[in-house]
């Protein structure tokens, strides 16, 4: 099974040394003797766990909007949080929650981290390494790069560095405080404990492992009877206690592990996890998602228009039908598939991106101003969309518009952390636009922000 890369179409030989650039990029320190793991992107689960989340950010006294939650495509048991109220989930531990009681009791506890401040210990070295880098990659890019090692998997990041960040380990009182302060997040936000001290439990053989034996979750987390004990106790007691999840929350439950598993599993194992007997509408999904991993293009196509049929208002499933087009060399197909998707969900700026991309990609010149302006809206939702900017690069490049193109470069470039590029593309935007202009503005802010010592900048002929 070979899936195809994603496509970018050079129209010059300008455009390729632009984007070659922008590929051999790489983001953060220590790339890649292990297999590495990306941050994923997917708009549908980010929602999802939102939508289970926020209570509890509120909870805690968060603006839920400011709390990012990162998915790390990696199958080891992990959780954890660092400075700027962000969350990292593995997707192995989405996957080992069996109950959405027991994903939201452990995303309280790690917020019970954040709102205690605990992250504090990992010090600026932490918030450093973190940095602008941590970009992420679309379900759908990293399933089409699966087996496909070339340029483009420079997104992803070694599991060494995740691994450094989260290896914080915590106080046995902070894990205390943590658990306490989740109990009363989850009671507050009218929800039960019981989901945290099930999934405790569940893993409470791993606590007579050898540290490197144990999940990373529980080596920073140490399990022991008495915390179990202590956090049951508190639990058993609060109102909440008997309530049960909503059925809405078990359907988006099954429907995200479903997905995960569709695109980050072997569609042999997802089709033997979800056979054909099973109508249910994860299981349907997950079995369209195999087969178009399978570039079986057309059962996929089949198997989404039925999905579609059943739910017409999804943009997600309109979604996955514009990519699986896309991937397959259909871009002028994808177009009203990701156009539907927009429509539906107006404010996602993933969703504007995939359809930015597949405008560019029909080839046709008088669609590249419409591509322009989707990727624009989406990058003012997200402005370190890095995949975002490396469009516009590309589509200002096919609007003959050499010096907006490296001014998109660079901004792909900061947004990755590449400072160095970034200040690159950026002499290079400043000496082709139009001076004082804002866009020549915002080239020479990127060249400020590159970090340059006083002599470059004296070479540069920047003054602040
Ligand atoms: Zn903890």
């Amino acid at each position: 099974m070979t899936l195809r890369k994603p496509r970018s179409r050079l129209k010059t030989a300008v455009a390729s040394t632009v984007l070659a650039a922008l590929l051999v990029a790489r983001p953060g320190p220590g790339l890649a003797q292990d297999q590495g793991v990306s941050i994923i992107r997917d708009t549908e689960i980010e929602e999802i766990l939102h939508k289970d989340a926020d209570p509890v950010f509120v909870a805690a006294g968060l603006d839920p909007q400011a709390v990012v939650i990162h998915i790390i495509a990696d199958k080891e048991l992990n959780a954890f949080s660092t400075g700027g109220q962000q969350l990292f989930l593995n997707t192995g531990l989405i996957m080992e929650a069996k109950t959405p009681n027991q994903l939201v009791g452990v995303i309280a506890h790690e917020t019970g981290h954040i709102a205690g401040g605990h992250i504090a210990r990992s010090g600026a070295a932490g918030r450093a390494a973190l940095g602008p880098m941590l970009v992420g990659i679309g379900l759908g890019v990293l399933a089409a790069l699966a087996g496909a090692p070339d340029a483009a998997a420079s997104l992803v990041f070694s599991s060494t560095y995740f691994g450094q960040l989260s290896v914080l380990g915590y106080s046995r009182e902070q894990e205390s405080r943590a658990d306490q302060a989740a109990a009363t997040y989850l009671e507050k936000a009218g929800l039960s404990g019981r989901g945290l001290v099930d999934f405790f439990n569940n893993f409470r053989y791993q606590e007579v492992f050898d540290d490197e034996k144990k999940y990373p979750f529980f080596r920073d987390h140490p399990l022991t009877d008495d915390r179990i004990g202590a956090l049951a106790t508190r639990v058993e007691q609060q109102p909440h206690y008997g309530a049960q999840d909503s059925s809405g929350s078990i359907d988006r439950h099954a429907l995200m592990r479903a997905k995960l598993e569709g695109f980050l599993s072997g569609p042999g194992q997802t089709l033997a996890d979800y056979p054909e007997t099973d109508q249910s509408f994860p299981a349907r999904y997950a079995r369209a998602i195999a087969l178009y991993r399978q570039t079986e293009t057309e059962p996929a196509l089949k198997a989404i228009d039925a999905l579609i049929a059943d739910q017409p208002d999804d943009p997600y499933l309109w979604e996955l039908k514009g990519q699986v087009l896309f991937e397959a060399g259909r871009a002028k197909e994808a177009e009203p598939a990701h156009r539907r998707s927009v429509e539906l969900k107006p404010g996602a700026p993933l969703l504007r991106v995939n359809l930015g991309q597949t405008l560019i990609a029909v080839g046709d010149p008088a669609k590249l101003d419409e591509a322009i302006d989707q990727i624009h809206r989406a990058l003012g939702l997200e402005p370190d969309n890095a995949l975002g900017w490396r469009l516009l690069a590309e589509a200002y490049d096919g609007k003959n518009e050499p010096g907006l193109a490296r001014l998109a470069a660079a901004e792909q470039n900061f947004y990755l952390g590449q400072l160095l590029e970034a200040r690159t593309f950026a002499v290079h935007a400043r000496e082709m636009l139009k001076k004082d202009s804002p866009e020549w503005r915002r080239a020479t802010d990127i060249i400020l922000a590159s970090r340059p010592s006083p002599a470059q900048l004296k070479e540069l002929g920047v003054t602040g």
